[in-house]
């Protein structure tokens, strides 16, 4: 062919050209029609060759590994962007993973954690209170601590209780956990002698033995009451207040 014709025909695909792009739209075709039966042989393969496929995937490694992790590592820091985005995406869908991480990096170095923090502390007191100072002061921090304050109202008591466990020296201790046993063992009823009402919507928790009069802290010196037995009662001597209730001569 003269250099004309060359210019006139580049456009049209020679014999050889057509028939691969011809045998591209036959395959494409073949594979639109049986999409779902691919998929599900492909399903299938993947887990009837799992096994054998991570053993191979093993070795191979073991065998790589040099090139595989200095690979890694080049590519690591010639695409900070898509690690960091990779990390930010694993730490938003493992937040457990990641408070477990914490949790164990932090008790591997808790002795040098403290160290340093006590001496930040320490070099910065002035500025640190400063700050907490300024941070508790305004209306939104207030109002978050009174709302922090009736929301674990359970756990303030439990607070008040040992603090006053020990002002009086009384020895014992007790969890929220035994607390919630205990309403469970009184059946969400209240414990006061011919009581019997019902404390699902409110109960006081009460130390036979009162504090005051040498009780202990202790979940066995516990019994929820309601609150007019609990206010009944106060912190008059058991037999004292039973007596007055006739129930003991
Ligand atoms: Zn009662």
């Amino acid at each position: 062919m003269n250099e004309v014709n060359d210019t006139l025909f580049a456009d049209i695909p020679s014999s050889d050209e057509a028939k691969k792009e011809h045998d591209r739209l036959v395959h494409k075709a073949y594979l639109e029609r049986n999409k779902e039966r691919i998929a599900a042989y492909k399903k299938e393969y993947n887990e009837r060759t799992k096994e054998e496929r991570s053993a191979a995937y093993k070795v191979w490694y073991e065998k790589n590994k040099d090139t595989k992790l200095a690979y890694a590592r080049e590519w690591k820091k010639n695409n900070p962007d898509k690690v960091k985005d990779v990390f930010d995406r694993w730490i938003e869908n493992n937040p457990e993973r990641r408070k477990e991480h914490y949790r164990k990096r932090y008790w591997k170095n808790k002795h040098s954690i403290s160290i340093r923090t006590r001496a930040y502390y320490f070099a910065n007191r002035d500025a640190i209170c400063e700050r907490e100072r300024k941070r508790n002061s305004t209306p939104e921090a207030k109002e978050k601590r009174r709302q922090y304050a009736l929301n674990n109202l359970d756990r303030r008591l439990l607070n008040e209780r040992r603090r006053r466990a020990r002002k009086f020296n009384s020895g014992g201790d007790h969890t929220l956990e035994d607390i919630n046993k205990l309403f469970e063992l009184q059946r969400g009823k209240c414990a006061g002698a011919n009581c019997k009402k019902s404390i699902k919507k409110e109960y006081h928790v009460d130390h036979v033995v009162p504090i005051a009069r040498g009780g202990s802290n202790d979940k066995y010196n516990l019994q929820l009451l309601c609150p007019t037995c609990n206010m009944r009662k106060s912190a008059r001597d058991p037999i004292v207040h039973n007596q007055s209730l006739g129930l003991l001569l």
